[in-house]
């Protein structure tokens, strides 16, 4: 079976290519749809209670499925365009993210000492 990463990787470019959208997705305007994709993220949780918020209908979670897709196919993009791998990247900042923030020192809390 196919590797689903690269099936995704593929049909990105795939999408773009056959509409000849590339001019237009250069990094400006990937950034640009980027936080519109998750603006609408945060208009699914607009509103609703704490505890509407952790559980959400099943229209409102196969909505953010979709915006989480669209969100991060832009953010996707604008790493490719720099030759940035996003899980890799990913991965070296949770590193970094756990030597700035110890388990140890930082257990219960989410402000900064
Ligand atoms: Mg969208």
């Amino acid at each position: 079976m196919k590797d689903r990463r690269a099936e995704l990787d593929e049909t990105i470019l795939r999408f773009a290519r056959e509409r000849k959208w590339g001019k237009y997705h250069g990094p400006k305007n990937l950034a640009m749809a980027m936080v519109k994709e998750a603006a609408e993220i945060v208009e699914i949780f607009q509103w609703l209670t704490p505890a509407q918020a952790k559980n959400l209908t099943a229209a409102q979670r196969a909505h953010l499925a979709e915006e989480l897709a669209d969100t991060y196919i832009y953010l996707k993009k604008i790493g490719d365009h720099f030759g940035i791998d996003l899980t890799e990247a990913s991965l070296a900042k949770m590193k970094k993210n756990a030597l700035k923030y110890p388990a140890a020192l930082n257990r219960g809390r989410i402000h900064k000492r």
